[in-house]
């Protein structure tokens, strides 16, 4: 028994367990495999992007971009964000106009956001193609190391006094007369729940509530892929493009890690992924696009190890489990769960402890569904 019981040991769920647990809360984290295993996990850095996102989670990144650079200190771990800008670089004429409305957009959100013209694009990114005529500019933008974080609040979790126990995944949920008493294991174990129940196992959250809801949501393994080194990184941000598939990070090592939305191909038996050599081709043929001076570069490795959940709208789902009180989920966050993790994770918290939905959580209820 735990007042509060959390499945999933991503950035979700080690985050939602430090906050409980830095506040005295008792809790247990049951995960299927590892820590920082999923989505949270693998190569390279993760985005954390305002810029050209869904307006719901304007008000959430602008709490996370408040949070990111004094974060590591709360966890007393090394500093793991680092704050480039980023650009959205823009190469069509129709895209001028729709980027000067989400700049002004992302301004009323009270997140700082300028549009560039190519010349000052240039200045920024010497090296950029000059097919790319402007760019919408958020310099609170930055990345942070996805391992490094997940681990720093699993880390502060057990220290704050959390129990964390891996290599327990949860076959069902027990909900009686309007609450989620207790969960069961894979092996047959009988975990009850004090207080409240946390569904934050990402790809694992569909199977969890199967019985409850049925959701417009699926999974997908993004395939990320990183170059070999380079004499010198050709980048000063992180970059994405308005109208490509195209995500672009300097990486350790001077390589480049290129990605931005491709699928790649998941084996459901094994849980693994492999990438798609024609969209390693496409996402490598994109970047030189914009970056010309990359013609001829190698790819090194590819990744698609890693499932992550997809809405049908493109914003993650963030309710109570139809039929109880006491039993939270959270999920599909599409590709862009990273940057307001540790926003949303406090305001997690926050519901679970107050029992209270948090304003700002409201517009990510399964209700936008059903009409
Ligand atoms: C390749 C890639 C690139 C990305 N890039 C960005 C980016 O640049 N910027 C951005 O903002 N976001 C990005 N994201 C999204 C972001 O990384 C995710 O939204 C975020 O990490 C999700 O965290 P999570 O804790 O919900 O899920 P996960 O990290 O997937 O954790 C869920 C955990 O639950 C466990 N689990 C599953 N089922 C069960 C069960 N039944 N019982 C117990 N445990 C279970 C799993 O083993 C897993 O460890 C990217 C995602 C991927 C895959």
């Amino acid at each position: 028994m735990a007042e509060f019981v959390i499945i999933g040991g991503g950035v979700y769920g080690a985050g939602v367990a430090w906050w409980l647990a830095e506040q005295g809360a008792e809790v247990v984290l049951l995960e299927a495999r590892k820590i920082g295993n999923g989505a949270s996990a693998g190569p390279g850095r993760r985005g954390t992007r305002a810029n050209g996102r869904d307006m719901r989670e304007l008000p959430l990144v602008k709490r996370a971009h408040e949070m990111w650079p004094s974060l590591h200190e709360r966890l007393g771990a090394a500093q793991f964000f680092e704050r480039l800008g980023h650009l959205l670089l823009i190469e069509r004429d129709q895209d001028l106009s729709t980027c000067a409305a989400r700049a002004l957009l992302q301004n009323q959100h009270g997140t700082e956001t300028h549009m560039l013209d190519q010349v000052q694009v240039r200045d920024r990114e010497p090296h950029v193609s000059d097919k790319v005529i402007g760019a919408l500019y958020c310099p609170l933008d930055g990345v942070s190391d996805h391992t490094a974080v997940t681990g720093a609040f699993a880390t502060a979790g057990r220290r704050a006094g959390a129990t964390i126990r891996e290599d327990t995944g949860v076959d069902r949920l027990e909900i009686e007369r309007g609450r989620a008493s207790a969960v069961i294991t894979t092996q047959g174990e009988r975990i009850e729940v004090g207080r409240t129940l946390f569904v934050l196992a990402n790809a694992g959250v569909e199977a969890l509530v199967a019985d409850r809801i049925s959701l417009p949501v699926w999974s997908r393994a993004f395939q990320v892929m990183l170059t070999v080194p380079m004499e010198t990184v050709p980048l000063n941000h992180l970059i994405g493009h308005v109208s490509r598939t195209l995500a672009i990070k300097a990486e350790a090592g001077n390589r480049l890690m290129i990605s931005g939305g491709y699928p790649g191909n998941w084996d459901a038996e094994r849980e693994t992924g492999t990438a798609i050599e024609t969209y390693v081709q496409a996402n490598l043929a994109d970047a030189v696009a914009v970056f010309p001076g990359l013609e001829g570069l190698k790819i090194e490795s590819t990744d698609a190890d890693h499932l992550e959940s997809v809405s049908v709208d493109d914003i993650p789902v963030i309710d109570l489990v139809p039929g109880t009180e006491n039993a939270l989920y959270a999920h599909a966050w599409c590709g862009h769960g990273w940057a307001i993790a540790p926003a949303v994770t406090k305001m997690l918290a926050e519901w679970g402890m107050r029992g209270r939905r948090p304003a700002l959580l409201a517009p990510f209820s399964h209700a936008r569904f059903s009409g």
